[in-house]
């Protein structure tokens, strides 16, 4: 881990190397903004499954060779290391890195209005490389200049950290910021790609971009709105109210200031009196999609005057594939690396292979909970991994809802291990309650023959262990919160079934008993529990108890969703559907014109040369 440790810094023009390879950003058409991409595992600047997908989707743009460049912010203070005590209390620490000390500086700097101040904002250059060398720059913006308001030095700290007058001021230095710095370093895409709402203040950027020099935003029209629109891709991320970021008027006018804030009134960007970044978004948006094919329809409902597509998300293979299989890949069918379609032909390598790497990944498993805590799992019995971000929609307790039927199946079966691991964020007492609760069962239940862990501090490197190493993935959220899920695609990808409750992803990955289980759906906690523990007990164990047919599951994990439930599959939808789509898309039709209600016109696609 790089920390923060390294002394006096000085102003970035100095700090920049000098031999920064000069890129030519004129030919990149596609802008990609996100609050959080997981960059590196050292890197703390993603906190969960958003950022993942963001660096999946950028790793696989550069093995694509596609044309793309993408804005963040640095998060010198990340997202946070988390503590569990022996009662599972969280507590909770920052992990500091110094951007300068690993990355060149972007060139440029420029200056932003805001909060009624200029604030200098520039960027240091990630660069992350492809299978063929292809680079996609990442520009991650930091306001930690001297010169700047001691408040605003601050503001592209802590990921997801303060207050929302806090998270405001992020995402006007993500949207505004980022435009501007892309238009002054010469790239001027056809594209821009709203990675959830926390990045549609970009819309502002376009405006002010295509007004005259000098001209006021209330001097910007419908035409213009819609021009904007035209370059606007959003991905909405999540059904859950809490994750659409809303803000009080008071502070959109603080921080925004009086002509923006209008613009955003008079352009449709509020919602029940408060400035929410989903309608800004929507608003200025001629594609907008769910990542799931269920979330699309779910956020239909919840924006009927906007047609919402679909694009299912997906992993990065060669980021999440654990080595032992790399390298059985790498053998038998190298192509992989470029062109992901090649896992399907995995039925053409004997199972057991696949069932011998598999074993790997057990094995660094049990290691990894054995340093970590002490315990001793033991390889040859049926292990559950559950991780994930500790949300209540989660529901990370139902696998221990009915602790003694566990226990008793636990026992039947000759052994059950079961290892959990997962963050609440540092406000959400709920979630931090959640985690306490596992504990204090797990204590209670925890026998010679059912054996649970729970690992601190879930992040990249042990989701990448958890998922390679387990022999089932248990996800139970509440319907239809989940808007995908991709940890259970790593694990398919890995040769790992599910068992799962029929949400996000899994509609669309899950056959029964040849990719995994699906958990009934039940009127309450305790009714879908009962199908877990049936299917576990009734389907799984015995599955388990004949190696021979559980690695021929492993395969068509692999082969069947493995094969689709990918970033390279994920970002060849987006660019033929909605970077770049050959034909207009008129499949879907808003709730709204369905009930005769004006709709606004929807833009024609954007046709652009180019992929
Ligand atoms: C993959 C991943 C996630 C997202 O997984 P979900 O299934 O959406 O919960 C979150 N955190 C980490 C560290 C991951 O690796």
């Amino acid at each position: 881990m790089t920390t923060s440790k390294s002394g006096a810094r000085g102003t970035l023009e100095q700090a920049g190397k000098a031999e920064v390879p000069a890129f030519d950003l004129s030919s990149r058409t596609i802008a990609y903004f996100s609050m959080e991409i997981a960059l590196a595992p050292q890197i703390p600047t993603y906190s969960g499954g958003l950022g993942v997908l963001a660096g999946d989707t950028l790793r696989s743009a550069a093995d694509t060779g596609a044309p793309m460049v993408a804005v963040s912010l640095c998060h010198r203070k990340g997202y946070f290391e988390q503590h569990l005590d022996a009662g599972g209390r969280q507590t909770e620490t920052d992990v500091c890195w110094s951007p300068e000390t690993a990355l060149p500086a972007a060139g440029e700097c420029l200056t932003l209005t805001m909060q009624g101040r200029q604030i200098k904002v520039c960027a240091w250059r990630f660069d992350v490389v492809g299978v063929g060398g292809h680079v996609i720059p990442v520009f991650l913006l930091d306001t930690d200049m001297e010169g700047n308001d001691p408040y605003d030095r601050r503001l592209t700290d802590k990921l997801y950290g303060g207050d929302t007058y806090y998270r405001l001021c992020q995402e006007m230095v993500l949207g505004l910021g980022g435009v501007h710095l892309l238009h002054k370093l010469g790239c001027l895409p056809a594209v821009y790609h709203m990675n959830e709402g926390h990045a549609a203040l970009l819309a502002l950027g376009l405006l002010e971009d295509r007004l005259p020099p000098g001209a006021s935003l209330a001097s910007a029209t419908e035409e213009d709105r819609l021009a904007v629109a035209e370059q606007c891709v959003f991905t909405t991320h999540t059904p859950v109210p809490a994750g659409h970021d809303q803000f009080g008027l008071d502070q959109m006018y603080a921080v925004l200031g009086d002509e923006r804030a209008r613009t955003i009134e008079r352009f449709g960007g509020l919602h029940n009196n408060l400035l929410n970044m989903t309608y800004v978004a929507l608003r200025f948006s001629r594609w907008v999609n769910g990542v799931a094919m269920q979330h699309g329809k779910v956020s239909q409902k919840m924006f009927p005057d906007y047609y919402v597509e679909s694009v299912t998300n997906g992993v990065h293979a060669a980021t999440w594939l654990a080595p032992p299989l790399q390298r059985l890949f790498d053998a038998e069918m190298p192509r992989w690396r470029h062109d992901n379609s090649y896992f399907r032909s995995i039925y053409g390598i004997k199972p057991s292979r696949i069932a011998n790497a598999h074993r790997v990944g057990k094995r660094r498993l049990v290691e990894t909970v054995a340093a970590r805590t002490g315990e001793a799992l033991n390889e040859s019995v049926l292990t559950l991994g559950f991780a994930r971000r500790v949300a209540t929609y989660k529901r990370a307790s139902l696998l221990l809802e009915d602790p003694k039927r566990l226990a008793r199946i636990a026992k039947k079966i000759g052994g059950l291990q079961i290892v959990f691991a997962g963050k609440a964020h540092p406000a959400d007492t709920a979630g931090k309650g959640l985690i306490q609760e596992v504990f204090e069962i797990a204590g209670k239940i925890a026998t010679g023959s059912l054996r649970i862990v729970y690992l601190e501090n879930y992040d990249w490197e042990l989701g990448g262990i958890l998922t390679q190493g387990v022999d089932v993935w248990i996800n139970t959220p509440r319907r239809p919160y989940e808007a995908s899920g991709t940890s259970g695609m790593k694990a398919a990808l890995n040769g790992v079934p599910s068992l799962s409750v029929l949400d996000g992803w899994w509609i669309e990955g899950c056959a029964e008993d040849v990719t995994g289980w699906a958990i009934d759906d039940g009127d309450s906690d305790a009714a879908e529990a009962t199908s877990l523990y049936d299917k576990l007990e009734n389907r799984i164990a015995p599955l388990y108890g004949r190696p021979n047919a559980w690695a021929r599951m492993q395969q068509h994990c692999i082969a069947i969703n493995g094969s689709f439930f990918n970033t390279d599959r994920m970002l060849g939808q987006y660019f033929s559907n909605a970077y770049f789509p050959l034909a207009p898309v008129t499949e879907a039709t808003p709730e709204a014109e369905k009930k005769g209600e004006a709709v606004p016109p929807m833009p024609s696609p954007l046709v652009t040369a180019g992929v």
